[in-house]
Parts: C-alpha cells; structure tokens; sequence
C-alpha cells in the first residue's frame, strides 16, 4: 500500500472550526458562490482525467473505460446538471393556503443545513466521494470529505486536488483511519452522508444519534435475480448477470448477488451461462486489461475462503492468481441455503445459482432476507412483475437488465431497511442537506381574523374556531 498521509486530531479541528465559520459568515450561500464551486468540480475532474484514471487503475486496477463512464463522466454530468437546475431547486414555494390565511404570505425556504460530513467507500471512490459533495455544494453547505484508506491512490489525489479547486474555506479532504474518523465523529456535524457496510454504519449512527445528526446512509446487501425462465430470453439475461458480476469485478453495490432460479430451468440457465462467458472471454479474465482486480489482501482472502467453503458446483471460472489479488468471474450451480457463498453480500466476481421451486418460493426467500438496495428480475409476466413491486421490498427495482437505473440521473438512488435510506443524486441530494423553513408574516390588518384566541374565551369564539378548525361542521366564522 502507498503511503497516505493521514490528518491529525489537531488539523481534523482546525479544519471544523474553518467550516463552522465559513458557514456562519454566509459564504456559501449565494447560488451565484456554488454555481462557481460546481463549475470548479467539473474543471477538477477534467483537467485531471488521467491522474484519476491512473490512480483508479493503481488502487483498483480499474479499466480505463469503466474509470471514464462510471466514475468521472456521471459526476461531471451530474455538476453541470446541478448548477442548470440549482436556481429552480433553490426556489421559494408558495403552498396553497386557505383564503384568511393567504395575507400571511405562507413560504416554504430552502435553507443548507450547515456543514456536512462525507463518508465515502473505496469501491467507487470517485463518484461516491463528489456525488454527496456536488449535494452539498449546490445546497450552500460546507463540506468535510473522508475518502476509504483503502483506496489510498485516489484518497491522496483527492487530498491534493481539493485546495487547488474548490474554496479551503468550505471544502476539505480528512484523510485517515479509524483512529481519525473516531475523532471525526466526536465533533457534531449538521448532516453525515455514510456510504459503506451495515457494521460501521452502526457506529455512525451512534455517533450521530448523540448529536441528534441526521444521517443519509447508502448500504449494499444481497441484491438478487430472479429469473422467470417462462417469459425471458435466457440467452440475454444469464449475458447481462455475467457482466454485472464482472463490472469493477464485481465490487459494486448493486451487483446482482445470487439468481433464484426455478429448478427446472437451471440446466437451460447454466448452459446460457457457459456461452456468455465465451462471448466475454472470461476464460481470459485473469490476464486481461477489461477487469479489475480485488481491492485487498484482506478482502482477496475473504472470496477465497467462500468459494472454498462453498458446496455448490463450479461451471464457470474458479481460477485466481493471489498476487495480483485476481480471480476470474466464477459461477457455482445448485447453491443451497446456509453456503459458505450466501452468508453475506459478495461483493466479488463470484455468482451463485440458488434453484427454487418456483417464483413464488424466490418471493418468499426474498422476503426472509433483509431488504436489498436492488432486486432484479427477468421476466415479461405482468403478473410476476407486479408481485414483485407489491410483495417485495428493496431500494430499487429492476427488470430485465441490472446496473442500468444508476445512470438514469433523474430517479433516487436509495436503501431501504438494511440497505440504508435516504436518497442520492442531483435534487435528491440537493434535498438531503436542504431544510424547509416555514415562514409566514402577519400583518396587523389581520387582527381581527386572530382575535378569536384571546381570552376570555366565550361559547361564540369556540364555536366560530370549532368550525374554522375543522373540528365541526357549520358556517364559515368570520371574526
Ligand atoms: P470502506 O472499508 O472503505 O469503509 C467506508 C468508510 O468507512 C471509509 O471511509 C472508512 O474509513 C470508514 N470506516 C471504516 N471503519 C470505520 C469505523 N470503525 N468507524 C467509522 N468509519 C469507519 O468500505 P466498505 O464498507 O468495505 O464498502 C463496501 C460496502 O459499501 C459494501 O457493503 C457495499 O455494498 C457498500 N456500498 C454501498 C453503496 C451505496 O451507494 N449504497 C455504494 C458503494 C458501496
């Protein structure tokens, strides 16, 4: 590991109480001030495409492709979306109000909570780094980032580029281990956005809960397939599984984690299974440019332990060289509940076939299971399809191809239950670390339309109030 210059606890304050003051001044507040931060984002990520690639590719041996088209480019499109659309999300809102209400001028503000911390994993470190800071930039809030140790190349880059474009005054790269995010969560911050693993989740909640932080948590867990050989092209669907499992090799936290598959069909699927990875070359995978490579030893040593220990059958893959922390996409037919494989979220290139009876068996075990961030299925049967959205719950639901709505900038991107909550990109973010603050003026004319409340209070104002409140029927009190 190269090294990566952690923050001390005396930096780690110096850089909250800049933050603390850059806010109270109002520094970040005018849209024309995060327009420019937005701008500056985008001007980081794009003069400095190569460096990101290249530390991408030195921490996770990431393919130039996928550095370009899932970590750089959404987070440039979704700055500039940010700063189009920021005067309209930013925009006063005037609610309908009964009519003796309407003087009052009732207005729902958008107001930045205040100074955000970022918790970001290692797995996507770009984008899961700036998706939460675009956020936090377009809602007028200062913002501390703490990037994965584990992905140190891109940590330090990060810790570089930060000063160089957005404002120190508001922006700021911690870097460190759990010593430092320990000291980090000591401090109240005004929102946390954590994205990572349900155990330290648990930590951050905890931490926040003492300050009565509010927290954005992005999770993973076991998202599964379900296929319905009836209504699917098995051929197209076991090819787009296969290359979810292969993206980022596997390390993503909407891969599709295990297909439940009526048993009848499992051979048709296997052998549909044994073609794609023909097509994908996967035979190849350990020598090729077109996969990544597992983050670390440590977690390296976890895949290989659950495919040891795992009773299911291998017909794809298997092969793996340690060194380099590689391990060919691998697929295990005729995996029964309690494997080695289904004990927790792969999050590793290795997919196992989990044959059931039929699809409402797949429901029922889906259902057994904490909530996952997506479920995906394959099917065409309208009526499975709307067992699936009313039956089942998850953070996104997916039909008939995986990976696809995380580029669709316009939905939420969220958990639920185990999976986390909360909701990212653009306004969603946006939303996160944006307040409504209820405001209303009344005028002095308006007198005696309140005049009911004041005591002494008689048996004819509380009928008049009785009916304006709605508590009974009757004719409108107009004093
Ligand atoms: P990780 O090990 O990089 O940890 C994430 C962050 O937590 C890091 O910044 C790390 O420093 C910090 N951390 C570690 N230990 C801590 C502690 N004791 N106290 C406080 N902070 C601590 O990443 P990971 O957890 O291995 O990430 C993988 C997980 O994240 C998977 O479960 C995956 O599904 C999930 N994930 C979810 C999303 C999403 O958007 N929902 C995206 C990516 C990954």
């Amino acid at each position: 590991m190269p090294e990566l210059k952690f923050n001390t606890a005396e930096e780690i304050d110096a850089a909250y109480i800049t933050l603390q003051a850059t806010f109270r001044a109002g520094t970040t507040r005018p849209l024309s001030w995060r327009k420019r931060q937005l701008n500056q984002v985008i001007l980081m990520l794009r003069e400095n495409i190569e460096a990101i690639v290249q530390a991408l590719a030195t921490d996770l041996r990431k393919p130039r492709l996928e550095a370009l088209g899932g970590e750089i480019g959404p987070m440039v499109r979704r700055a500039k979306q940010s700063a189009a659309q920021l005067d309209e999300w930013a925009r006063d809102e005037s609610p309908q109000v009964p009519e003796w209400q309407r003087a009052w001028s009732p207005t729902i503000l958008k107001r930045p909570k205040g100074v955000i911390l970022v918790v970001s994993p290692w797995n996507y470190p770009i984008y899961l780094s700036l998706q939460p800071i675009i956020g936090a930039i377009a809602a007028g809030c200062p913002a501390v980032l703490k990037p994965s140790e584990v992905s140190p190349n891109v940590s330090s880059l990060l810790a570089d580029l930060f000063p160089k474009y957005l404002d120190p005054s508001a922006y700021r790269v911690i870097n460190g281990g759990v010593p430092e995010i320990t000291h980090v969560l000591k401090l109240k911050w005004d929102h946390i956005t954590y994205t990572g693993n349900g155990t330290v989740a648990r930590i951050i909640s905890r931490a926040a809960a003492e300050h009565l932080t509010p927290v954005t948590l992005e999770l993973g867990g076991k998202s599964p397939v379900v296929i319905d050989p009836e209504t699917t092209n098995l051929k197209i669907a076991a090819k787009r599984v296969l290359w979810g499992k292969t993206l980022n090799a596997g390390q993503v936290c909407v891969a599709p984690d295990y297909v439940l598959i009526p048993r009848s069909a499992q051979d048709a699927f296997v052998e549909a299974i044994k073609e794609a990875a023909v097509e994908l070359k996967l035979d190849g995978a350990l020598a090729s440019d077109s996969f990544a490579s597992i983050v670390s030893d440590t977690h390296f040593k976890r895949l290989r332990s659950i495919m040891t220990r795992s009773s299911g059958k291998i017909v794809v893959g298997g092969d793996a060289i340690e060194e380099q922390r590689r391990i060919t996409p691998t697929v295990y037919r005729d995996v029964k509940e309690n494997d080695s494989l289904l004990e927790g979220e792969i999050f590793g290139p290795i997919l196992p076939i989990v044959p059931v009876d039929n699809i409402r068996q797949a429901i029922e075990y889906i259902n057994a299971h904490p909530h996952p961030l997506v479920l995906y299925a394959f099917t065409d049967d309208p009526e499975v399809k709307q067992a699936l959205r009313d039956e089942t719950r998850s953070g996104g639901l997916h039909f008939n191809d995986v990976h696809q709505h995380m580029s669709v900038d316009q939905l939420p991107f969220s958990g639920v239950g185990e999976s986390g909550h909360g909701s990212q990109a653009l306004k969603f973010t946006y939303d996160e670390y944006t307040y409504l603050r209820s405001s209303v003026t009344v005028p002095f004319t308006a007198e005696p339309l309140v005049s009911l409340r004041y005591p002494p209070y008689t048996e004819a104002a509380t009928q008049a109030l009785a009916v304006r409140s709605g508590a009974i029927e009757g004719p409108a009190a107009s004093t």
